[in-house]
């Protein structure tokens, strides 16, 4: 069976406002620029994708992703591509894994719908009903994070992910302050985006080993595999790595230099849910375990992500909130997050509805 083919591709911007200014190791914003596609089949079918670039991560301009975005549209259009290996292919191919991304998941949202079934049936699961999102924590004072954490623990999340990697002995007193404050049954993992040395993140993960802490991510330079593994090998947490693997060949040089035990995917760096997939499968075969985090999705491109947490059983962390972290968004329902807990929606696609009116339009790529 081939899937119908695509008529048309819409691309659109839309910028999303943060709550409150979100700082890490590398940087803040104040809001989230993302590309929205929606994509057109030939039986009349819709479906949506969504796009949020890193251009510290992934070297992404907004320039690179509308000009990629259109050139990969212009090509799926010609192609008449209606075949998911071809659609990998072609997303794989992009300059721009967020452009990728965001025109991989609106036409995998319309061929699920084309059918009736949910994007995590198109994706070999869902094999979860739900999934338990951590709620991140930007970089701020220890007694404000403390604060922090305690709201979202009395609105019901149990995973705090602590953002740390500018000042190591406060960021030994972060993870304290917050442990204080949430006491023992809440789970905290960490996240120091690569702001460490390799000597300092030694002394600063043995000290905060002391507040149970789950794992750390990315302690160091995502370069620095010899780093990873002495860190690995010398301090007494699991090292999850984010910055340092980008698509699935990136999971091998990890497993070779045995420099983490935990590999971060998300859609963004993937290039997509079917890269993602591949990341995953990749893990699983190196011997490593995956969590899935996100970039500044909303409500649309963090429930594609939810299905492809849901559809993978090597996928065990989940940190999955930036529209949680929003002020406003364009898309409704989806998956939806209660206490932590994030449906797996079960409607048709993703399930999410899209206020078009929200958004900017930038182009149409339809044949001529
Ligand atoms: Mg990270």
């Amino acid at each position: 069976m081939s899937w119908p083919s695509i008529m048309r591709l819409e691309l659109f911007s839309v910028q999303l406002p943060y709550k409150e200014t979100f700082t890490i190791a590398t940087g803040s914003s104040t809001s989230s620029w993302n590309l929205v596609v929606k994509a057109v089949l030939e039986d009349g079918t819709i479906g949506w994708g969504e796009g949020s670039p890193s251009y510290s991560v992934l070297g992404e301009t907004r320039e690179l992703v509308v000009s990629s975005a259109t050139r990969l549209a212009e090509v799926l259009v010609s192609n008449g591509c209606n075949c998911m290996e071809q659609l990998y292919e072609f997303c794989s191919r992009s300059p721009s894994p967020s452009a990728a991304a965001a025109v991989e998941m609106s036409v995998l949202d319309a061929w699920a719908k084309s059918t009736g079934m949910s994007l995590g049936k198109l994706l070999g699961g869902p094999c979860r009903d739900y999934i338990e999102t951590d709620v991140t924590i930007g970089i701020m004072e220890p007694e404000e994070q403390a604060v922090r954490a305690l709201k979202y623990v009395e609105e019901g999340f149990r995973v705090i992910k602590l953002k740390l990697g500018v000042d190591p002995e406060e960021d030994v007193e972060r993870v304290k302050a917050v442990r204080d404050a949430v006491g023992g049954d809440v789970k905290i993992r960490v996240d120091a985006n690569q702001g460490w040395s390799v000597e300092t993140a030694i002394q600063v993960i043995n000290k905060i080993a002391n507040y149970d802490v789950e794992y750390v991510e990315q302690p160091t330079r995502w370069d620095d595999l010899q780093g990873l593994n002495r860190i690995r090998k010398e301090s007494s947490l699991p090292i999850a790595v984010d910055e340092s693997v980008k698509k699935h060949s990136d999971v091998f040089k990890i497993a070779r230099a045995e420099a983490a035990d935990i590999i971060n995917i998300k859609v963004m760096k993937s290039g997509g849910l079917l890269g993602g997939l591949r990341v995953a499968h990749a893990s699983e075969a190196a011997g490593l375990t995956n969590m899935i985090g996100c970039m500044g999705e909303g409500r649309l491109g963090i429930t594609g992500a939810v299905f492809l947490a849901s559809s993978s059983l090597n996928i065990k962390y989940y940190d999955l909130d930036s529209d949680i972290l929003l002020a406003s968004d364009y898309a409704f329902n989806g998956s939806t997050v209660d206490k932590g807990r994030r449906s797996v929606p079960r409607e048709p696609g993703l399930g999410v509805d899209v206020d078009e009116s929200k958004l900017v339009k930038l182009a149409t790529i339809k044949l001529a």
